[in-house]
């Protein structure tokens, strides 16, 4: 009896083993299968733009999730912050200058105190009140006969360019343009803004990496599966073979070597690029670029054709991009030495500038100088 007692209670032990150790192999077997980290991307044309976004993630799922939720994001602020469309929050406080305080949404809100702070930093060489001036050149406009428009209609419209006639009322909400006429335009920022809050939302969905590339405005996070950093490549501003329209350039891989002036890894920081060859028309062999300097209402003559900058956040990166190319090298330099951030330049004679924190890091081509 004793020794059944035994014998049965050691069957009841061997079951619970054999339970556990099936239980053991189920789980090892299980992870054995689990798929391992991949990366998913997805291209999509938003802000009149070409947008890829690519995710780390075991799951085809979940990795689609995000992404989705990142195109989302962007779609959703290009849709408040359009200069183009009558829609948007950005146009009912253009056409509410002068006259009255707008209330907008809390993402409006934050793009332009965003905006705010790059003005202050670059002395107003970034103006997000550029609108007015902006217009008159038609830049986006591919298709029209490009007129230089008169010295008079500048001047004109330069009166009411100026970031310090921007109010913002945090407790109301609010956003007033205190000039009639004023015009906000944050193409020089928005891309940037937009590339951090969509790895916001990807982060937040449980992604442990990801890269938003908005054309030249740049977001990473995290390590790709293989442990490395992404890298991203900056655009040569003069490449040899142009084959294609630089706005449709993806930027990084499959171009041919000479479309790249260089590559850097890029961890959990943004870099973007602005350049002369983005959007600009040319008249009696003159170059007339999208970046204008706001004390001449001219596209900005400090020599840069390319400046890349590297940062924590891509709204920082791409709003100070642009005030240095108005800037120029020697206060772009020391401007970027000063804030601890990083930064590639080239000029017009091919002269590459390179911050303290890259130099010796980065290889460029020859043909540069
Ligand atoms: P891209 O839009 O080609 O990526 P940028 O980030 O440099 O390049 O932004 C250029 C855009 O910024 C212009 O199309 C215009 O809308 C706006 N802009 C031009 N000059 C200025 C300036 N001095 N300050 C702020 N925004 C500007
Ligand atoms: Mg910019």
């Amino acid at each position: 009896m004793k020794k059944k007692a035994v014998g049965s209670r050691h069957s009841a032990f061997r079951f619970i083993l054999s339970a556990i150790l099936y239980a053991l192999s189920a789980i090892l077997l299980f992870s054995g299968c689990q798929k391992q980290d991949r990366l998913f991307k997805k291209e999509r044309n938003l802000m009149h733009t070409f947008v890829t976004i690519t995710v780390v993630s075991n799951s085809e799922k979940e990795a689609e999730k995000a992404i989705d939720a990142g195109f989302d994001e962007i779609k959703r602020l290009e849709g408040l912050l359009n200069y183009f469309s009558p829609e948007s929050e950005l146009s009912a406080i253009n056409r509410a200058a002068g006259k009255s305080p707008v209330k907008v949404s809390p993402s409006t809100l934050d793009a332009i105190r965003k905006a705010l702070y790059i003005s202050g930093i670059t002395g107003g060489a970034f103006d997000p009140a550029i609108g007015p001036v902006i217009k008159l050149w038609k830049f986006s406009e591919p298709d029209t006969e490009h007129v230089i428009p008169s010295k008079d209609v500048i001047a004109n419209a330069l009166k009411v360019i100026d970031y310090k006639k921007i109010k913002i009322n945090e407790a109301a909400s609010e956003i007033y343009l205190e000039a009639e006429g004023m015009e906000l335009d944050l193409g020089g920022i928005a891309k940037g803004y937009a590339a951090d809050k969509a790895i916001d939302v990807i982060k937040a969905k449980g992604i442990k990496a990801a890269l938003v590339a908005i054309a030249g405005d740049i977001r990473g996070y995290g390590l790709k599966p293989d442990g490395e950093a992404w890298r991203v490549g900056v655009q040569n501003p003069r490449p040899k073979y142009d084959k294609e329209p630089p706005s449709l350039k993806k930027g990084g891989e499959g171009e041919s070597p000479d479309e790249i002036l260089t590559s850097l890894y890029l961890a959990d920081k943004a870099i973007s690029t602005s350049g002369d060859y983005e959007r600009f028309f040319t008249k009696e062999g003159k170059r007339y670029h999208h970046i204008i300097d706001p004390r001449t209402g001219y596209p900005s003559d400090s020599k840069l054709i390319s400046v890349s900058v590297i940062a924590p956040h891509g709204y920082v990166s791409d709003g100070i991009s642009t005030g240095i190319f108005v800037l120029g090298a020697q206060k772009g330099i020391a401007l970027l030495e000063f804030m601890g951030l990083d930064g590639i330049m080239v000029d017009s004679d091919m002269k590459v500038y390179l911050t303290r924190g890259l130099k010796g890091k980065v290889e460029i081509p020859a043909g540069f100088r």
